[in-house]
């Protein structure tokens, strides 16, 4: 049996970089598809450079390559169909186009995988938003293009109205019913395309919409935890799953409703690498490579914060005082305001000891 396959990714950002460092543990070859030639991957694996939808070097990595992979999910999915060859890419390109557009989306988990999402509505101009009852609280969001709050509008009152009626004339968008939500939590979950495995229910927090600390495991009940965990699995069982996706959510009181998904590892995964006996990098290229996925085991408690552009300082003084700090630093050449540099998980009993490296500070820019 051949153990050793050329793996191709698309996509050499940090999680590229990871998925790199874990097949390459593994005894496989890495090459990498980013139009930047000194991105975070380039550090450990070959690179092509091109740009994502660049159908003629796509095609070359397909050549050179047994299994490719993707690190994000806005790649264009037309370009990937005209290249790969038949089994080539095991998440396919189905799921791509799932996670790409809100309404697809919320229409696959509410109608396939029966799970709950918060009310929505398909808003194709401002004529939708007419007669909203406003006892009810929403947020607008554009269904293609937006990340991290970007392309969204949340509605409140009557004065929010105006946003929202220019951005929903600007573009197709989904009504959703705002959530009064306890926790935003999310769970991994990594498939081989039969069997599934999920890791422990992580709690996040975010600083101006992005990631800012996550806890595991979150701080729910046993009943949310595990409710949570079967939504993941019904959700990649429904799309015989291969390598890592990510289910983010937000728990209330009593419930969990499914927010969105992301086909790939994530940022609130990374404490696994240590904190786990499989990472979600480690599931992910087991996942493609139709290797059997291991149960998941939390070591112990822990706590990853992300370092970005503006906290290398704090984030240098807090591994000097605590040599038990694991950090990872992607290797990106400038540390601008609020990009994610690297990260750093600690095992931690009491979470709330653990302050964010933003913390205090009112506006990061
Ligand atoms: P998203 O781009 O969908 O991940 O949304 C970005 C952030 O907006 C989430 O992490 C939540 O904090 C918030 N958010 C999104 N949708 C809702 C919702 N329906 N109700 C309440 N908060 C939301």
């Amino acid at each position: 049996m051949n153990l050793t396959k050329t793996i191709g990714i698309i996509g050499g950002g940090q999680l590229g970089q990871m998925m790199a460092i874990s097949a390459i543990y593994m005894g496989h070859k890495v090459i990498t598809l980013d139009p930047a030639r000194d991105c975070p991957a380039s550090r450990v694996s070959e690179m092509i450079v091109a740009s994502y939808d660049d159908v003629a070097a796509l095609g070359q990595l397909a050549e050179r390559c047994d299994v490719l992979t993707y690190e994000f999910e806005n790649v264009n999915a037309d370009a990937l169909d005209a290249v790969v060859k038949e089994g080539q890419l095991p998440q396919g390109t189905d799921l791509l186009r799932i996670s790409q557009n809100r309404i697809f989306e919320k229409d696959f988990l509410a109608k396939k995988a029966d799970v709950s999402v918060a009310p929505y509505k398909v808003v194709t101009s401002s004529l939708d938003l007419e007669n909203l009852d406003l006892s009810k609280r929403y947020v607008l969001k554009t269904a293609t293009g937006g990340y991290d709050g970007h392309g969204q509008v949340v509605i409140t009152s009557q004065e929010d109205l105006a946003a929202a009626s220019q951005l929903a004339n600007s573009a197709e968008c989904v009504l959703e019913e705002f959530v009064d939500f306890d926790l935003e939590i999310s769970v991994i979950v990594s498939g081989n395309g039969k069997d599934v495995t999920v890791f422990p229910v992580q709690e996040n927090s975010h600083r101006h919409n992005i990631l800012s600390k996550t806890i595991v495991p979150a701080r729910i009940s046993e009943a949310l935890a595990q409710k949570a965990q079967a939504m993941a699995l019904r959700i990649a069982q429904e799309l015989s799953l291969s390598g890592t996706l990510c289910v983010e959510m937000f728990a209330t009181a009593d419930d969990i409703i499914i927010n969105e998904i992301a086909p790939r590892p994530h940022n609130s995964g990374h404490y696994s690498i240590e904190a786990c006996d499989f990472s979600q990098f480690d599931t992910h290229i087991l996942g493609i490579l139709d290797q059997p996925l291991p149960p998941i085991k939390l070591h112990a408690p822990a706590v990853m914060l992300n370092v970005l552009g503006q906290h290398m300082e704090k984030a240098a003084q807090y591994v000097a005082e605590n040599p038990s700090a694991h950090l990872h630093l992607y290797g990106k050449l400038e540390a601008k305001p609020n990009r994610k540099m690297g990260h750093v998980t600690v095992f931690a009993e009491e979470a709330d000891k653990v302050r964010e490296f933003g913390e205090g500070v009112d506006y990061e820019s």
